[in-house]
């Protein structure tokens, strides 16, 4: 049983996905974590992240150690993460570890690019997005919550040019798969969003056939 969650930054993907694998009893990986990692190994060695040759090798080196870190949300990071996203060596590089990862046992991923390439076969596709603002509100009230300081314009800023860059990359672009199912979290809280999804995992899973607890 595989589900895929793909949507823009901060559109309530994570949350999301982490209740759906707890309530259905599969494991869950954060594949933005895996852009993350290898952007924080760039940044370190003191790379370019639009350097092909030094994001491939970083994203060759990830032990579990790297996904551990606490410091792999700032500004910097994810601007970082955006950038040797849209390089094909290093999408390549990354993409076995996600097929192996939901092969073994099944999984909830979540991401850019699961319902479109990863898993083009998910049994369920959610393509989870709000309103810029919204988005931007959530980034900015988690910044918050961790005591760091941050200027709404700017995370409004940073949010846009990310969606921006993720959408037009020529690999691997943003894009709902034509048989996602779309959830706006725009006016929901968490708990509304996840009954949505739950109810649209539920009627698909029956209208396909597959036993779920
Ligand atoms: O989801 P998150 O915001 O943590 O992802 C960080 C960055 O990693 C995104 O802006 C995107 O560029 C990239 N990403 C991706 N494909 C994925 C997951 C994340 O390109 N499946």
């Amino acid at each position: 049983m595989i589900i895929a969650i793909d949507g823009p930054a901060a559109a309530g993907k994570g949350t999301l996905a982490k209740r759906l694998a707890a309530e259905l009893g599969l494991p869950y990986l954060d594949t933005g974590l895996l852009y993350r990692a290898t952007a924080k190994r760039v940044l370190e060695a003191n790379a370019d992240p639009a350097d092909e040759q030094a994001a491939l090798l970083a994203a060759r080196s990830l032990t579990q150690a790297d996904f551990a870190r606490p410091d792999l949300r700032d500004a910097e990071t994810s601007k970082a993460a955006s950038q040797v996203a849209s390089l094909p060596a290093v999408r390549q590089a990354l993409l076995e570890f996600q097929r192996n990862f939901g092969g073994r046992h099944g999984a909830v991923l979540d991401g850019r690019d699961i319902g479109t390439i990863i898993f083009p076969k998910a049994d369920v596709k959610l393509f989870v997005t709000a309103s810029v603002q919204a988005r931007a509100r959530r980034r900015w009230l988690e910044f918050q919550a961790r005591g760091e300081e941050a200027d709404f314009a700017a995370v409004i800023a940073d949010v846009e040019a990310r969606d921006e860059a993720d959408r037009t990359r020529a690999s691997a672009p943003l894009i709902q798969a034509p048989d996602a199912l779309l959830i706006d979290t725009t006016t929901l809280d968490a708990d509304e969003a996840f009954a949505t999804a739950l109810k649209l995992v539920r009627a698909k899973t029956t209208e396909r056939n597959i036993g779920l607890d």
